[in-house]
């Protein structure tokens, strides 16, 4: 970055600063990943110049044969990758992509239902300050009290009761398989559409380390920057028969112009993920979460629903006296980046929270396996039990220790 260090001395050292902090933190936020060189050459591309509003081969711009190509390429690559009917590439992220399929299928002021933002929905699942709260109706269904995982047969009652037009399955944090063959028959039992918002789990599906909602969904969204370990954006897989519509909702519908060079940066991160070694990172990915958990369970931290079958859990501090908010601060000092997040049936408020929410796929794309969760786990002990800076740098000074010893872009 020469040239960029020239002409813009300040955005250069921000860019310089973030990547050192990448490098020496511990990123365990479970919504983020580490993009390849390749994806990140491709996203920082000349593609960026272009305009293509429309579609390949029928574009309302001349000179799009490159990037006609492009879009194709990531289309192919995602329709092999998830055995998908139809796929749109252009959501320039996964809210856009929700609010597409929703436009799809609903008409306002129809009656939705998805999971509780409390117990690890999205906020385009029916926040009242997000659009989807706004303009349909929201019945949300929560978790089982006792296990803390979805109960089906209650969703199925609610769904009885609600006639939803269209039932959301999807979470930003549940840590739990999530069974697509059980919603569909909900779904065709009342007659709505089911739609899977895969966005924290696509890169364990392209994996087959979760189950695929594709044979079960008429529309499926994704963010590509979590797990799938892309540029940041979204895409929409559905059924061969809303694809007209689904592309028209999405474009002149919600988008003007996609964003051609992180089209190419997902045809990238696409091929990628149909690769051997990311089939093994993605396990890996799922045995660090459970090694971490576990560790931190024996530490005497309670995990929501006890334990983890993905790339993530939730841990509850009620009895460990620290909330969630306090616990992200702490662990920020000693160079650890978790977030606060709610727990079901949480007394305190979202901005307080009584939990935190603890991802792997970050470490594992840096190669860490169960022996460096298990040091991870006694950094966060440490870190919410001890107190004074002396300590705090202590650990500090370990976590950077560690993460030198894998680097990012070796
Ligand atoms: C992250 C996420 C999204 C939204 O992604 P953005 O790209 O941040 O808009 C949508 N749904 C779920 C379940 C998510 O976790």
């Amino acid at each position: 970055m020469s040239y960029l260090e020239k002409i813009d001395p300040r955005i250069y050292k921000i860019i310089k600063a973030e990547g050192l902090r990448q490098e020496e933190n511990l990123e365990l936020i479970a919504s983020e990943n580490f993009t390849s060189r390749g994806v990140l050459e491709a996203q920082g591309s000349v593609l960026t110049n272009k305009y293509a509003e429309g579609y390949p081969q029928h574009r309302w711009y001349g000179g799009c044969v490159n990037v006609d190509e492009a879009e194709h390429l990531a289309i192919e690559r995602a329709r092999e990758l998830f055995k998908a009917e139809h796929v749109n590439v252009q959501a320039h992220s996964g809210s856009q992509a929700n609010m597409a399929v929703y436009f799809t299928c609903l008409n306002v002021g129809d009656t939705i239902m998805a999971l509780d933002l409390a117990c690890g929905g999205h906020l385009t699942h029916g926040h009242p300050h997000n659009f989807s709260g706004k303009l349909y109706k929201v019945v949300s269904y929560g978790v089982d009290p006792k296990s803390e995982q979805l109960d089906y047969d209650k969703i199925l009652t609610l769904a009885k009761e609600c006639h939803p037009r269209l039932i959301l399955a999807g979470a930003s944090a549940y840590p739990r398989i999530i069974d697509f063959k059980k919603f569909r028959a909900i779904c065709d039992k009342v007659g709505a559409y089911l739609f899977v918002d895969m966005a924290h789990i696509a890169g364990l599906v392209a994996a087959g380390v979760h189950p695929s909602p594709v044979p079960y969904a008429e529309f499926v969204s994704s963010t590509t920057h979590k797990t799938l370990r892309g540029p940041r954006g979204g895409f929409v897989l559905c059924k061969k028969e809303f694809s007209r519509k689904l592309d028209l909702e999405i474009f002149p519908g919600i988008q003007g112009g996609p964003l051609m060079h992180t089209i190419a940066a997902k045809a990238v991160a696409f091929k990628e993920a149909s690769s051997a070694k990311f089939k093994k990172d993605q396990k890996q990915t799922v045995r660090n979460a459970q090694a971490l958990c576990s560790a931190l369970v024996k530490k005497g931290y309670r995990a929501v629903s006890g334990g983890t079958d993905n790339h993530l859990f939730l841990l509850d501090l009620t009895l460990k006296g620290v909330s969630g908010k306090e616990a992200q601060e702490k662990l920020d000092q000693a160079g650890i980046t978790v977030n606060k997040n709610l727990i079901p049936f949480d007394p305190k408020s979202p901005a307080l929270a009584s939990g935190i929410r603890i991802g792997t796929p970050a470490v594992t794309t840096r190669g860490m396996k169960e022996n460096q969760m298990r040091l991870i786990a006694d950094f966060i002990d440490r870190g919410l039990t001890t107190s004074g800076e002396r300590k705090i740098s202590e650990i500090k000074k370990e976590v950077k220790a560690l993460t030198k010893k894998f680097p990012l872009y070796p």
